[in-house]
């Protein structure tokens, strides 16, 4: 690891002047951003990193209004095993729950959890070695090389890296607000397909709050994983039913967490084991699969399947 100067942030205002011009990175739980360090896979290294956790009153799960408001700052643990989130949000919770192992849930933070960069092993090659489209080169090695665990929609967006958050399908399903210290993104319009981040930030702009609508909800995640713990989802699924409707969400298929919007048709009549059948059939019947993930449709039909069944 190279050196940096280390900087701890009084203030949000004063964090987004330190970042400002993009020469800095934030921190919060650091469970991400010490890797990219450590890896060197940045085609610039930040020359300060401004700690996060040093701001106060970003740490809190409350009702406020006709939202529950989350700090963007909340550990991942605390967001798992909140009662109340739990109880109605059960999604959210248990996408938390879901994310690695205790160790990185005890020091990862929300807001840190869909900031977190992108996991494809050409990005992610220790010594920036791939200089892949999301770092400004011409072409996305994935698509030629290793891409088992890649995306297996949108193959013309030229990158073709997974989305690797869990909490992301979970805030969209759910019909989240994204709120930072310039503006508000309602959560499917978060992430970004394409450059360094996995979202569409500013490069002096920080997610200060997570806000999701405080209404009835019934909802429910799950993920497919290699392993069961410390592993990141090749496939996951939010469902999210309210008197609106229903909202189904994937990561793992796309580079940014995508809405299931022709699956979420299938299921408009109510949620039966043939609706969530043909839901599922709906969510992969545009994809195009690369030589070595063909396996994740079917991975994707059945979890769209489960998720849904499992949240009324
Ligand atoms: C072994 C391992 C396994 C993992 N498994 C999973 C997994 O299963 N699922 C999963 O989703 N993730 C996983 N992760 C990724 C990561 O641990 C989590 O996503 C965690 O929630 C990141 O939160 P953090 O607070 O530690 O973020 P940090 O590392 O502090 O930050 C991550 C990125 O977000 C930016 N950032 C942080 N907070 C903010 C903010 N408030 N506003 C703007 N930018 C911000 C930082 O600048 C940085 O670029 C894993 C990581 C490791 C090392």
């Amino acid at each position: 690891m190279r050196h940096f100067t280390h900087i701890d942030a009084s203030s949000i205002n004063e964090a987004s002047s330190l970042i400002a011009g993009g020469s800095s990175m934030l921190i919060a739980g650091g469970t991400d951003l010490l890797g990219t360090l450590k890896d060197e896979i940045l085609p610039q290294y930040p020359q300060q990193i401004v700690n996060l956790k040093t701001v106060d009153s970003l740490d809190y799960i409350k009702e406020d209004g006709d939202a529950i408001a989350i700090g963007a700052l909340t550990k991942l643990d605390t967001v798992a095993n909140d009662a109340m989130l739990l109880e109605r949000f059960t999604a959210l919770a248990e996408a938390a729950g879901r994310v690695s192992a205790p160790t990185q849930r005890h020091m990862g933070t929300i807001g840190g959890n869909i900031c977190q960069m992108h996991r494809c092993w050409y990005f992610r090659a220790p010594e920036n070695r791939f200089y892949c489209l999301r770092k400004g080169g011409d072409y996305c090695p994935a698509t030629i090389g290793d891409n088992r665990y890649h995306s297996i929609f949108g193959a013309e967006q030229g990158c073709i890296t997974a989305s690797p958050h869990d909490t992301a399908p979970a805030l969209i399903a759910l019909n989240a607000t994204i709120v930072t210290n310039k503006t508000q993104y309602v959560a499917e319009d978060f992430f970004a397909v394409n450059g360094i981040r996995s979202n569409v930030l500013g490069d002096d702009e920080i997610v200060t709050e997570i806000r999701i609508p405080n209404t009835d909800t019934k909802s429910a995640f799950l993920k497919h994983a290699e392993r069961k713990a410390i592993d990141f989802p090749i496939v996951n699924c939010a469902v999210a039913v309210t008197g609106e409707g229903t909202r189904i969400a994937c990561g793992g298929l796309f580079p940014t967490p995508l809405r299931m919007a022709t699956a979420e048709a299938e299921v408009a009549g109510g949620i039966s084991e043939d609706s969530a059948q043909r839901a599922g059939d709906a969510a992969v019947a545009e994809a195009q699969p690369f030589p070595k993930n063909a396996y994740k449709v079917e991975l994707a039909r059945a979890l769209v399947k489960r998720t849904l069944l499992k949240s009324v």
